[in-house]
């Protein structure tokens, strides 16, 4: 199976193996030692001191745990949102009480930071605002510096979801001042579902002593209490940190920069392998396409589901329809974590074989 959603992603056969090792005390000595490994290998690809937490969850879990421990019910938050990862981010602050200032674009476009400075400046009180590096639903990536910036201006907090972009894109925590940034293992980090790393600023702290949303599983206090002795406060996803401490030595023997390199190769030479089949990317600005999603339009006169599932019948081609508004409009191809171009060039040929079938097929 060539698996090409945007998450969970393939996993090296290295870290395979690793994650299938015999199961440790995890109030042990060597779980000790494999936490404060693996969260030294964090600290220096999210390149920060902050702290950098590992919680036993899905994403979601992680954007959760963002809200519940720097916000109070009442406070405003601003939700910058470019899509249904947007929206969920949103969607949670509310659930836990927080008065949520909604300012969406429009699906395929990014944040606009002029727009989200305007919003701060008219809106009194935002205590922070959420923001989204890379909006898997549509294949656009943000300019979270930018962002960051507007919101550190306006003195608000920025709780980021950075799942499907940390590991693969540019996002050095401490230089773009980032309080709260969330990622996931199963996204770019080439290990299976079931962590959550988080990265924790000192303003973050401070806004988390005051903090009165109701939270037990996801309270970071005991997170970093634990963390002191080489422990989670509760059984974490071992057999996932054994794989993803492999796959972190992989990303660091590669090399950082080598590994933002690649993504930005292997998504370049499948947004021209597309366009050369006549296929239209989604992003209104290819400036803003993702390096670790590509959406493309399904073709007109082409039923998506169809498509699809030629694609994986046919092929071992597995890629990700549209979401919500954009169900059956666009697809979407995940290249973030262990790809090549070969990866994306099976895609592709695969695509036009298919796609001239069906326009064939559509003809008769
Ligand atoms: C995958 C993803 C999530 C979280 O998804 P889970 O299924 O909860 O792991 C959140 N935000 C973005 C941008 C994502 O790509």
């Amino acid at each position: 199976m060539n698996l090409r959603v945007p998450g969970p992603t393939p996993v090296p056969p290295a870290a395979l193996r690793a994650g299938s090792s015999q199961m440790i005390d995890h109030r042990g000595p060597e779980f000790a030692e494999l936490l404060n490994r693996v969260t030294a290998q964090l600290k220096r690809i999210f390149v920060t001191r902050n702290d950098v937490l590992l919680l036993t969850g899905s994403g979601t879990g992680g954007l959760e745990a963002a809200v519940v421990n720097t916000l109070s019910p009442g406070d405003r938050v601003l939700s910058v949102s470019t899509g249904v990862f947007g929206d969920r981010f949103a969607a949670i602050a509310r659930a836990y009480g927080a008065e949520v200032v909604p300012l969406s674009f429009a699906c395929g476009e990014a944040a606009d930071p002029a727009r989200v400075a305007e919003t701060l400046a008219r809106e009194p009180g935002i205590r922070a605002v959420l923001l989204t590096h890379n909006e898997t639903s549509t294949g656009v990536t943000n300019d979270l510096q930018a962002l960051c910036r507007v919101a550190q201006e306006a003195g608000a907090l920025t709780l980021v979801d950075a799942v499907s972009s940390l590991g693969a894109l540019p996002l050095p925590v401490d230089e773009w001042g980032c309080d709260v940034v969330v990622t996931a293992s199963q996204k770019a980090w080439m290990a299976p579902p079931g962590l959550v790393m988080v990265s924790v600023s000192e303003r973050a702290w401070q806004a988390h002593g005051e903090a009165k949303m109701p939270r037990f599983y996801w309270d970071f206090s005991a997170a970093k209490r634990y963390l002191a002795r080489g422990q989670t406060p509760w059984t974490p996803a071992v057999s996932v940190l054994y794989a993803l401490a492999e796959s972190l030595t992989m990303m660091e023997d590669e090399g950082l920069w080598a590994v933002i390199a690649r993504h930005q190769r292997v998504a370049d030479h499948l947004r021209a392998r597309l366009k050369g089949l006549g296929l239209r990317l989604f992003p209104r600005d290819e400036a803003r396409a993702s390096n670790t999603v590509t959406a493309v339009e399904v073709p007109a006169g082409v039923e998506a589901g169809e498509l699809l599932r030629a694609l994986r019948e046919d092929y071992g081609v597995v890629l990700a329809g549209g979401q919500g508004q954009l169900a059956g409009k666009i697809m979407r191809v995940g290249h973030m974590g262990w790809v090549t171009e070969e990866d994306v060039d099976a895609v592709a040929d695969a695509l036009a074989v298919t796609l001239a079938r069906l326009r064939d097929e559509g003809d008769n």
